[in-house]
């Protein structure tokens, strides 16, 4: 499978998932990305190199108390690492990293209506952000809205356009507390993202503030 992906991870996301201090959602977001993406895979390789580069150089120094257990924070906050596995393609528009958290194929997905035609699966992880899948049929639009923390969205079926660019297959969008947009799904397929918040949404239409209380969108 081959992808014409315009819209790369930044060198903060690439860091934060190479060090493992991200939380799992952004995790499994960016190595979905890293699956599909050659040049994210490069990158990545390159801060996995410094990272290992600065601990080689680190000199050995007599240990403080307190050493050992702040080591094993930090195995243990690397838990959370999705390895960015590149298996064999299936038919699927699941990409490998995906699978674990899918079960099964676009067919199988329990989708819940979120008003508007907007269908979502929340996957499981742990509690410090959330990722779910998206289904934006053609045409339809995602409500207006702004966010209060980072929202990481991958196209993984179909294309959308928002008032800042066009995404496709593979393309990333990061919105920050900054970015007030309005996706739509372009015409002809049903658009399906994998996006994760590490804060819920902020609707800016009345109606929408309403569904966000019944939807958890
Ligand atoms: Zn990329
Ligand atoms: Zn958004």
């Amino acid at each position: 499978m081959s992808y014409h992906i315009k819209h790369h991870l930044t060198d903060d996301l690439l860091m934060g998932y190479s060090a493992g201090a991200l939380p799992e959602a952004f995790n499994l977001v960016i190595a979905t990305h890293i699956s599909l993406c050659d040049e994210c895979r490069a990158r990545l390789g390159s801060f996995d190199a410094l990272g290992g580069a600065v601990v080689d150089t680190v000199a050995p120094a007599p240990m403080s108390p307190g050493a050992l257990s702040a080591t094993l924070a930090m195995i243990a906050a690397h838990d959370n690492e999705i390895p960015p596995q590149t298996a064999p393609q299936t038919s699927s528009i699941f990409p490998a990293p995906l699978q674990a958290y899918v079960a099964g194929d676009l067919d199988d997905v329990a989708w819940r209506k979120v008003g508007g035609g907007v269908s979502q699966m929340l996957l499981n992880t742990s509690k410090d952000a959330t990722v779910r899948l998206l289904k934006i049929p053609a045409g339809v639009a995602v409500p207006d809205h702004g966010h209060h923390g980072t929202e990481l969205t991958l196209v993984l079926q179909g294309a959308f356009v928002d008032e800042h660019d066009r995404f496709a297959q593979g393309d990333i969008e990061i919105a920050t507390k900054d970015t007030h947009h309005t996706p739509v799904a372009e015409e002809g397929m049903d658009c399906i993202c994998l996006a994760a918040t590490d804060a819920p949404l902020q609707f800016t239409g009345i109606i929408p503030r309403i569904a966000q209380r019944f939807t958890g969108i």
